[in-house]
């Protein structure tokens, strides 16, 4: 089967986060298995009590505790759909590009995958390669964060599947959330005194967080764009009327952090902020609940992974802005590399597509890497 026909029969399988991705797996499966991998599945029940499965396919070596030596991963789910894109699920070419939902973002890697093991003589390979289809990536990578935790393999190089135009990205930020509540006192706003505005509190309190945005400059990573952690309070709501003193102010902090920086060093340096307030303001209450803490990840560049596919692909290696599966990889013991057909900026967008000669070109790629990993 061609990759174009791999890709043709993913996309018309519905893998929407929300649903079960059962489907998906079991046709994987099948494909993994008859290649004679072992197939190994790993499931779960989301917060939605829908079942969600994780699936690691190994290729048989002598010495069966071995590490695997390369893992392609890759996530089975999509984002949503507009109902109005009637050919979401219909794979559809147009000018030497492939559009469907999912296309792009991630199933033309896996279909790369599928076809890279159907053209290399798996009977030679010395090493285990493992592929690996996760689920849930789209809201939280949480298939690959349970992957990471249960640790049913270890791996010394992992090719992370999202679209970067075949450029291989050894490094990214990290992303944490925390929402922040900021009490006070109500009263009527005739009289102020009596009561304690909370949004005057919220307000000297964000007035913190931006010197702290300033003093998160100093410390940089010339591999990023911009080279330093970013943070940003991106909602705000308080007060329950205009002529009442507001007793209560909420706001998100949100925060991408360079990596080689703790994924809670926004947090303590806030925290010593609010302190300093209540130097001033001795019975200042806020509460902070911290919602996420997705870690920064970085390959060195002199890994060999990086440098395999430096020269394989002839793009010098880069970072991505985006969240991915890379630091659960990590955590496995992987170098791992963010890599795959098409582009980001066209994947979760209506129309979502993969260049033809993007998704030929991985094919070549990932057989090369298994052959010259594994063999
Ligand atoms: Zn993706």
């Amino acid at each position: 089967m061609t990759v174009q026909q791999t890709l043709r029969e993913l996309v018309a399988i519905d893998s929407v986060s929300s649903r079960s991705n059962a489907e998906i797996i079991s046709y994987l499966a099948a494909r993994c298995a008859a290649r004679g991998l072992s197939v190994k599945r790993f499931p779960y029940t989301d917060e939605n009590a829908v079942e969600k499965i994780n699936l690691v396919a190994q290729t048989l070596v002598s010495d069966s505790t071995a590490a695997v030596e390369l893992a392609l991963v890759g996530h089975t789910d999509t984002v949503p759909f507009d109902s109005a894109w009637t050919d979401a699920l219909r794979l559809t070419e147009k000018g030497g590009k492939l559009f469907g939902r999912g296309a792009c973002d991630t199933k033309a890697f896996i279909s790369a995958a599928l076809t890279a093991i159907e053209n290399v003589n798996l009977a030679k390979l010395e090493k285990p390669l493992a592929l690996t289809f996760t689920a849930d990536e789209e809201i939280g990578c949480l298939g690959a964060k349970r992957l990471a935790e249960g640790r049913p393999f270890t791996a010394r190089y992992a090719i992370v599947g999202e679209p970067t135009s075949l450029h291989p990205m050894r490094a990214g930020k990290g992303y944490c959330l925390a929402k922040i509540t900021v009490r006070g006192r109500e009263a009527h706003s005739a009289y102020p005194q009596i009561g304690v505005s909370a949004i005057f509190r919220a307000a000297r309190l964000i007035a913190h967080i931006e010197q702290i945005a300033e003093h998160l400059q100093s410390e940089q990573r010339a591999a990023f764009d911009p080279p330093y952690t970013t943070l940003n309070v991106g909602l705000i709501e308080g007060g329950s009327a205009k002529n009442i003193i507001a007793g209560e102010c909420r706001f998100t902090l949100e925060w991408r952090t360079i990596p080689g920086q703790k994924s809670d060093y926004v947090l303590t340096l806030v925290k010593q902020a609010v302190e300093e307030m209540r130097t001033q303001d001795a019975d200042l209450v806020v509460e902070i609940e911290a919602s996420r803490a997705d870690d920064s990840f970085e390959t060195p560049s002199d890994s060999e992974l990086v440098q395999f596919l430096e020269e394989t692909c002839c793009r010098p290696s880069g970072t991505v802005a985006f969240g991915t599966e890379a630091p659960s990889m990590i955590a496995l013991g992987a170098d791992a590399v963010v890599f795959g057909p098409g582009d980001i900026r066209v994947a979760h967008r209506t129309g979502e597509f993969v260049p033809v000669d993007q998704l030929n070109e991985s094919v070549r790629i990932l057989q090369r890497a298994i052959e010259h990993f594994c063999m």
